[in-house]
């Protein structure tokens, strides 16, 4: 059956449209859907029995089962989905001054093979629909009952591998008469799928792009991300370069510090070269250890000694807190796993 939360408020005036019913039916439905908690087509007392019975031999409403759920000892809270087909997700809370985020996945599973991120370690299975993606807030707002107000994509899976259903996610979830959470508000994180950057600047979206670079040269990103073999560093800053000629929009370089490896005084060094006079900004992650990964985390004196070295030399970059470690729902530990 087809799942209601697929479908932006353009396209469900569609199908509306296609069952004999008007589209403002269909503007109310879309206000159940993401301004309240209802679960049920019988709970939109607006709509006629008759139309709710329609609507429930149309289509179903996702809801997700929360298959456990952890909470960490800094506030975070990480859940596992049920996504109705057998297969499970994680999905992650975040409690920060300014308000909730939510940390969402893309797929289930990840292509990408980063040799440091758990969320590879299992095979690629299939890519969340739009409606699937968007469920992962609405499941952890009805528990949780906090109002999110921002969205990162950066849970399992590659967004850019599976662009169109991201994108339409950010349509809805952008949408002033649902979530209405503005596309400030969204970060999409990608390990660098070049061609749908150059598409992202097309787009006229006000979310942030995050770029996974962790590596200042092609032989060191290749042997952390294996993407680096299909879309050099070369050609992934020369995307970077478009996107910001064409938006104006700041980048958000995500590089995750590991003992040994990409930590030296060189490594800030070629990073400064690389960043040199573009609009954006560097954030630092601690790496996070994962089962069987040969990376450790750099010490803390290291991981600011890079900081400053950027600092100094024009690149502005934070260290990004860490949340979630206890229960493996920082970066890099989301699995798609099903409960032990
Ligand atoms: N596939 C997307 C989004 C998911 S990961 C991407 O690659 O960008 C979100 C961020 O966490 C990425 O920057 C990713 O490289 C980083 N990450 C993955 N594993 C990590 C780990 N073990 N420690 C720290 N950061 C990690």
């Amino acid at each position: 059956m087809k799942n209601i939360k697929d479908y932006n408020l353009e396209e469900l005036k569609q199908e509306f449209i296609k069952l004999g019913e008007k589209p403002y039916r269909a503007e109310q439905v879309f206000k159940w859907l993401y301004t309240t908690d209802v679960t049920s087509f019988d709970e939109m007392s607006n709509l006629s029995l008759e139309l709710r019975d329609k609507l429930k031999n149309e289509f179903s409403i996702c809801i997700y089962n929360i298959l456990r759920k952890q909470e960490s000892t800094d506030g975070t809270k990480k859940y596992l989905f049920d996504v109705l087909d057998g297969n499970a997700i994680e999905t992650v809370l975040m409690s920060y001054h300014h308000g909730y985020s939510i940390c969402v996945s893309s797929q289930i599973g990840c292509k990408m093979g980063c040799k440091f991120c758990a969320s590879t370690g299992i095979p690629f299975v299939r890519n969340l629909t739009s409606g699937e993606i968007i469920e992962q807030i609405l499941a952890v707002q009805r528990d949780s009952k906090v109002k999110i107000s921002n969205i990162v994509f950066m849970g399992i899976g590659e967004p850019f591998d599976n662009y169109d259903n991201v994108l339409n996610a950010i349509r809805i979830i952008n949408n002033q008469k649902g979530l209405n959470i503005g596309a400030r508000h969204i970060s999409v994180s990608t390990s660098g799928i070049v061609p749908k950057i150059y598409d992202f600047a097309n787009e006229d979206l006000q979310c942030t792009l995050s770029i996974s670079l962790h590596a200042t040269t092609n032989e060191q990103r290749s042997s952390m991300m294996p993407v680096n073999n299909k879309y050099s560093i070369e050609e992934l800053m020369k995307a970077c370069k478009d996107y910001i000629a064409k938006t104006n929009k700041r980048i958000s370089f995500e590089y995750a510090l590991a003992k040994d490896n990409n930590e030296t005084l060189e490594d800030a060094k070629r990073l400064v070269k690389l960043l040199k006079g573009m609009l954006c900004h560097v954030n630092l992650i601690p790496i996070n250890k994962i089962e069987n990964g040969k990376y450790t985390k750099s010490t803390n004196e290291n991981i600011m000694k890079f900081r400053d070295y950027l600092n100094d030399n024009g690149i502005v970059a934070t260290i990004r807190r860490e949340l979630g470690s206890d229960i493996e729902a920082a970066c890099g530990q989301l699995r798609r796993k099903n409960l032990e």
